[in-house]
């Protein structure tokens, strides 16, 4: 909890920097306000439940509608906005797949800022401001992350921006240029086809729309056909880009499936409709064609001409949405004009930080093989002090006072059942940035032992210079 605490403190401080102010709304909603905004039945991660009445509501798994309805039944004229509100509490979702205790759970914290303004322009200086905010936020956190651009689902908007720590344990696929600054979400990276054009060897594969009534063939060509075989399409198609193509067509195509989920599904199809790979020659005459082969390792980056492509995975720990009017239209948000002759919706953004997620995210970027290792911002004490049984009590506060006053949070381990060696481990276990021991050294010449595991930090250092010796480590921590 403590972790949390100064987590959310730091989230205060920089949405204070951007006049935002902090609410608190309730978990609970209701079902109309959802049919309001048309996110109701699409939705397969809500929590519903009924009243006594038998009336629906649900458990929030974010609060755009809620706060729409608020802010709109406070506000009349252009001249009540900007308004900033953001809040840290609870989200439900039913979350197909909950992994990695804090990462992806059905019940999480998420910080969700909204943010309220008259036109488009003044909207577009928020989004600005909220991005810098949040670099504020994670360059304090001193853990590397990456931005992309990212595709905004259905929130609506366009403009959106997606904030990850790099990690195995990332479910997202990011790819990034490794000659100019582009990093793209797998949903919304592209990738150079001129070279493709070459490639003499097509395959034709198979998809089916959602609800089964259409044959999707797709058609790509490929580099050599040896290599492949039907049952590679995972590695050969980008579904994502296959949506997008056959949204034009305005078919929705399924994703995710199996093969013989595929094959089930493709039974029930009375006609068929053909995507081309827009490396192929034909693509140019064929309405349906785009570039939907997954993008491999080392393909053309889109975006400068001598850049290659390569994949990382990142666990999203933050996510900004301009949002226009995606909810205040359907949830009536409106203020008379400056002419006071007609009523607009507001221009809104909702902007996100996975505050839990962070903390695990920030567990598992951090650790080693002897335990946590907590950034300074965020770690339950900045310092420990660990003394052997016979220092005299009256030394053990003088140092722990000495700490206190130069305001380096830390803690005493007084523990009086438990062993140096024990607590030393515990220590490391837990990740305290900085770990003190209080023994033979300061019995000997009133030395304190410093250690930094993050850091490769061990030495013992005199009474007069600890407290400025400690201050030095936790500044790059
Ligand atoms: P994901 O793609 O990981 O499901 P999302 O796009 O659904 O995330 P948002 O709706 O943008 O997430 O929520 C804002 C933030 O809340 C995310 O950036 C993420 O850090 C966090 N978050 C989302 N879902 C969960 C969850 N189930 N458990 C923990 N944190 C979550
Ligand atoms: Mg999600």
């Amino acid at each position: 909890l403590r972790v949390q605490n100064k987590l959310e403190a730091v989230i205060d401080k920089h949405m204070r920097s951007i006049d935002a102010a902090k609410v608190s709304l309730s978990s609970i909603t209701t079902e109309q306000l959802w049919k309001q905004s048309g996110r109701f039945s699409a939705n397969s991660e809500l929590f519903r439940l009924n009243d006594r009445r038998k009336s629906g509501f649900l458990l929030s798994p974010t609060h755009e509608e809620e706060i729409t309805e608020i802010v709109g039944g406070a506000i009349k004229s252009y001249k009540d906005l900007p308004v900033r509100l953001y809040q840290v509490t609870r989200k439900y979702r039913d979350e197909r797949r909950p992994r990695g205790g804090l990462l992806r759970g059905k019940e999480f914290l998420m910080k969700d800022l909204y943010t309220f303004d008259y036109s488009q322009k003044d909207a577009l200086k928020t989004y600005k401001a909220v991005r810098q905010a949040y670099t504020n936020i994670f360059n304090e956190l001193k853990i590397d992350y990456i931005v992309a651009d990212a595709d905004s689902g259905n929130m609506g908007g366009k403009l959106s921006h997606e904030y990850h720590y790099i990690h195995p344990n990332g479910e997202d696929k990011l790819w990034s240029c490794d000659s100019c600054t582009y990093v793209a979400n797998e949903e919304l990276a592209e990738h150079k086809i001129e070279g493709k054009k070459d490639w003499k060897y097509r395959m034709v594969l198979e998809g089916v729309s959602t609800d089964h009534s259409t044959r999707i063939e797709l058609h790509i060509s490929v580099p050599s056909p040896e290599n492949y075989t039907k049952d590679d399409y995972g590695k050969l198609i980008n579904e994502h880009a296959v949506k997008k193509v056959a949204e034009n067509l305005g078919i929705d195509f399924a994703t995710g499936l199996n093969y013989s989920t595929l094959q089930e599904a493709l039974k029930k199809a009375t006609r068929t409709v053909k995507i081309y790979d827009g490396a192929l020659p034909e693509a140019a005459s064929q309405a349906a064609s785009g570039d939907i082969t997954q993008i491999q390792d080392g393909d053309g980056c889109p975006k400068c001409s001598e850049g290659k492509l390569h994949s990382v995975p990142g666990i999203e720990v933050g996510h900004t949405f301009h949002l226009g009017t995606r909810y205040s239209e359907p949830l009536n948000a409106v203020v008379a004009t400056e002419d006071n002759n007609s009523k607009v919706p507001v221009q809104m953004g909702c902007h996100g930080i996975g505050v839990s997620r962070l903390i695990g995210a920030a567990a598992a970027c951090l650790h080693d093989s002897k335990g946590l290792n907590w950034p300074r911002a965020i770690a339950p004490f900045e310092a420990i002090i660990v003394p052997t049984p016979d220092i005299p009590e009256a030394d053990i506060h003088q140092v722990y006072d000495k700490l206190q006053s130069a305001g380096i949070d830390v803690v005493l381990d007084d523990r009086a059942d438990k062993g140096v060696g024990w607590k030393l481990k515990d220590a490391d276990l837990i990740g305290y940035p900085v770990i003190m021991v209080l023994g033979r050294g300061w019995k000997d010449a009133k030395t304190v032992e410093i250690q930094c595991r993050r850091l490769g930090f061990k030495k013992e250092v005199n009474a007069e210079t600890f407290t400025s010796e400690v201050e030095e480590l936790l500044e790059q921590l």
